[in-house]
Order: C-alpha cells, then structure tokens, then sequence
C-alpha cells in the first residue's frame, strides 16, 4: 500500500520525528493517526500493482507535492517549459520523458519519494549534474529524483573540509574552497555534478598528489532503499561507506557529502598546448619524457580530435600546482615543440576546470562515453592509430567531427595510497585514464558512430588493461569489469540495502 494514498500512521509518524529516524512500529501503532501533514487525499485501488504503478496520475503528485517540503517541486509535462527544462540533460542522448522530476528540498522529501516510487513500483533514478550521457539520471516513464534544490556548499576551514549537498557541483565546491585557499579533488569540467563523479571514482589534475576524489570523501549522507537517513564513515556503516565510495548510485541517494580539501597555493599555471596531428611522435616522445620526471604537481590531458586542416589532431592540456618557473621548467620538453596554440596562463586553480566549457552546461548534441585506459610510458604507433581512426570517422562521418578522446596523464603516486580492497573503486595502478567521446549532430549516424566507437574502444585497450571499465565513462554498463575484485562484495551490499533492487542494478 503507498504510504502516501492509504492511512499509514507509521509512516506518518516516521516524518514527524523531525530526526528522520523511525522510531518503534510497536511504539507507533498505539499512536491516534497525526492530523498533519495530510499524506492521506489520494484513494488509489489498492487491488492490483501492476495496475496501480500505471495509475501514479498527475494530480496524485500534485497532492503528494502537499507532503513535501515548502521548497520542493514536483514537475510534470503539463508544466512545459519547466519539464523541458527539468528534463534536459548534457548530452541530447540522455534526455528521457519522465513521468515527474521531483526536486526534494530536505531528506525527509528524498524519503517519501522513494517510498512513493517503491509503492507505486515506478522507476525512479537520481540526478546531480545530468551529465551521465547514457542517461544513468533520466527516466522514461518514472519519476527523477533531481537534488538540485540541495547543492549548499560550505567549508570548515580549520578542519580542512567541505560540505557539499547531494546536488552540488564541481564549482560550488572549488569556489567555496577558493575562499580559505582550499582545493579539492574534482574532474577537469566545472559544471559536472559532485554526486556522479565522486561516488564512482573521480579523475582529476590535483589526482596525482591527493588521490581521487573518491578517495577524499570522508563521510556521506545517505537516503536508503528503505527510507532511512543514514550517515557512512569509516566509524558508521563502514560497509556501507565501502560501497558508496565506487558504487554509489547502486546503494542509496548521497544527500550530504563531506570531502577532504587541500591547501591551494593561489595560483596554478595550465592551459592547452596545440599541435598538429602529423608531430604525434615527437609530441608522444616529449610527453613521456615529461611524465618521467615524476613530478606529484603537474599533469596533463592529451586531447585526440578534429584539430587545423579538419584531420585529428592533438592538443596537451597541461596543469602545473606550483609556479609558472617550476611549470615552465617542468613542460619544457614540450614547449620546446613549437605549438601552433599556445594558451597556458597563471590562474587560479578553479580556472583551469572551466576552460574547455561552453556558454551552456548542456551541449544539444548527441554524446556517448566509453572508457579505455592506457599503460605509461605511450607508444607514439598506437597514438598514430588512435589518430588515423578519428581521421576515417570524420571523413565517413561529417557529423561527428566533435568526437575525441582524451587521456588524463597523472602520476600514480595519489591513487596508489589506496589499496583495491579499501573501496569499492578497486583500480589502483599507473594507467592512465581514457574517456572517448562519440559526438554526433545528425540522428542517422548514431549507429555508425556508436559502431566505431566500439572499435575504437578496443584498439585503445590493445595499449592498457583491456577488461576493466571506469563506471562514470561507461555509463555504469560495466558489471563486473567496473568493480573488478570487489564485484562479490558489493553484490551482498546489494542484497543487505537494497534487497528489492530499486537503485541501479549492479
Ligand atoms: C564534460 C564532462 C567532463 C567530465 N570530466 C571528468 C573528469 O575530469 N574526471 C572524471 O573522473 N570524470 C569525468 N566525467 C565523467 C563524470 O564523472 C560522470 O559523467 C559523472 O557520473 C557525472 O556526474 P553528474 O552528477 O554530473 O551526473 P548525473 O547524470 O547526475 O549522475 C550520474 C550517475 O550518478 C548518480 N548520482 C548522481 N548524484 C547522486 C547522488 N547524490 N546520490 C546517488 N546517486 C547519484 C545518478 O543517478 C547517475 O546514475 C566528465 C563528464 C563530462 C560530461
């Protein structure tokens, strides 16, 4: 029976504790049926399920609405503009009709919503930042529970961490951290959602030194499959917080996140470094003699894709935590190549995630990710094969001419301060990670590109570990090849927290 339809005075009961915690049943049910708030409009039949999870109709959200939060919205298609909006994501592929995008304001409201879609048995998923490109936070038919409503940042200076909301993102992170000459791990892009990247890894420039971000998460707040509102640390639910920290979105929604920052020296020096395809070898060369100085502060992305002449070419993203003397210092020997662009600058570090950003968060364009990874020192044939495959893709395929791939080249000194069995996210080496980004605008070459990014997928791998897949470049399709050792483990997690299977299957 929904909670939210039937008079269920435990449920009822569970929200009036304003701690979110569920007190006794035994104790409850003695208790006379509370007056407010009014859950209890909406009579749905009760007689069948199947029936009953087509029957979540406009005006029973629109009641159920009443039982949430002042701030919170529930948003359908009759409210145009609004659910267009609601249900846009960064990649064209992604956006799915749902039935209800609902913005909880508080964790009580991410509880009823769950405990609504359990009811009704709809599908439900979680959005942070959209930027999942298979679409892992939209949903056809069910409801999205959005966060964006619970995205405040702060920082606790003296303890070196921030807190971030369910919804945040990466920039409300790096500009609050900014503010008390704090840093923490993120991704390259600053609109991408804390939620998504950090509860499945999370690559970044400052990986080198800290680790991932992932591996800088100290707690997280946490909506189960049951309703309950739960914290996950190393000293509470530590198998939970396991989980969380590589298999997040399988075990619950992380409405709370508290992540370990780092002193950022005011600026950083980075940009990109351009140049044609034809110098790939003395571009690879200079890379790996760059990457064997084995300095913790710099790092780069080297950008395969659509570059002067319309043939691949490749651009080096370079990050450098020191000054523009060490930096210069450190990128010689690939400065000394003659870029045709060169746009590295002093800046502070929040800036160096915004620079490959457009005027928009979301694209308009067709985008699927695929993961790959690459074993150091790089082999100047396979990057000339990676070149040549982009160059036959652009000419069979003018549509995708924004499609790329890009290696974040980082030393594996942060990452391997954890072993493969501290977390769920087990990939613990030097291997460079890669995401390839298949990029169309024209709708009748989605299966070619989709084709060739296949191929592409396995000729990266023919130069790196060929099984493992990186969840937030694979869109979560990876099974066992996104947790590697630990898949058994986060299997039983699964049956203990989310017995039904109501959080993404693993
Ligand atoms: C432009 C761009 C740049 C990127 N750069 C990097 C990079 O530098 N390094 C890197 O490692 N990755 C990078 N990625 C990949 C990125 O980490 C993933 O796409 C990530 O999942 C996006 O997170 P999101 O919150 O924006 O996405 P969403 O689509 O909102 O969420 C992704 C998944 O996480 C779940 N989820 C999100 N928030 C929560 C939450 N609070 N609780 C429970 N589940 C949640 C969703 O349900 C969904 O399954 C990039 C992606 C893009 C599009």
């Amino acid at each position: 029976m929904c909670q939210f339809c039937g008079v269920d005075p435990a449920f009822a009961a569970f929200f009036e504790n304003t701690q979110g915690v569920p007190q006794d049943p035994s104790v409850i049910s003695t208790q006379p049926t509370p007056a407010k708030p009014n859950f209890f409009r909406l009579k749905p039949k009760l007689s069948n399920m199947a029936s009953e999870s087509k029957d979540l109709k406009e005006s029973q959200l629109r009641s159920f609405q009443n039982s949430l939060s002042q701030n919170a919205q529930v948003i359908t298609e009759t409210d145009g503009k609004l659910y267009t909006d609601a249900i846009r994501r960064w990649s064209k592929c992604a956006i799915k009709p749902a039935l209800a995008v609902i913005k909880p304001g508080t964790p009580e409201d991410v509880s009823k919503i769950i405990l609504l879609a359990k009811s009704h048995k709809v599908h439900f998923t979680v959005k942070c930042g959209g930027h999942s490109p298979g679409g892992a936070s939209s949903s056809d038919g069910g409801i999205v529970i959005d966060l964006g409503l619970m995205n405040s940042v702060t920082a606790k200076a003296d303890e070196k961490t921030i807190i971030a909301g369910g919804g945040a993102l990466w920039r409300d992170v790096s500009r609050v951290a900014a503010e008390y000459g704090l840093s923490c791990v993120s991704g390259s892009t600053s609109h991408v959602g804390v939620g998504g990247l950090i509860l499945h890894g999370g690559y970044g420039y400052l990986a080198g030194e800290y680790g991932l971000a992932v591996d800088n998460l100290i707690a997280a707040q946490i909506v189960l499959a049951d309703g309950s509102i739960v914290w996950a640390s190393e000293e509470e639910n530590s198998d939970l917080f396991f989980g969380i920290r590589g298999a997040g979105s399988r075990l619950g929604v992380a409405i709370k996140f508290v992540i370990r920052a780092h002193e950022q020296r005011k600026s950083i020096w980075g940009g990109p470094l351009s140049f044609p395809g034809f110098q790939y070898e003395s571009i690879i060369n200079a890379l790996n003699t760059w990457y064997n100085q084995k300095d913790l502060k710099g790092a780069a992305e080297l950008v395969l894709g659509k570059g002067v002449g319309g043939v691949a070419g490749i651009t080096i993203m370079c990050f450098y935590n020191g000054t523009e003397e060490e930096a210069l210092t450190n990128f010689a020997p690939l400065l000394q190549l003659r870029p045709t662009i060169n746009a590295t600058a002093e800046m502070p570090y929040w800036r160096i995630n915004t620079l490959s950003e457009g005027k928009d968060v979301y694209t308009d364009d067709n985008i699927r990710f695929a993961s790959g990874n690459l074993t150091p020192p790089l082999d100047p044939q396979h990057i000339r094969k990676l070149l040549d495959s982009l160059d036959h893709l652009y000419e069979t395929v003018p549509s995708a001419a924004k499609t790329g791939c890009l290696t974040l080249c980082i030393q594996p000194d942060g990452i391997l301060k954890k072993k493969r069995t501290d977390m769920a996210f087990c990939w613990r080496d030097a291997n460079f990670d890669v995401g390839i980004g298949a990029n169309w605008t024209d709708p009748a070459a989605e299966s070619k590109v989709i084709e060739w990014q296949k191929e592409f997928q396995k000729l990266v791998s023919t130069g790196g570990d060929d099984y493992r897949l990186y969840g937030n470049h694979e869109d979560f399709r990876g099974g066992a090849r996104e947790f590697g050792i630990n898949y058994l483990k986060i299997i039983q997690l699964k049956k203990k927290y989310d017995p039904e299977n109501l959080f993404r299957r693993v």
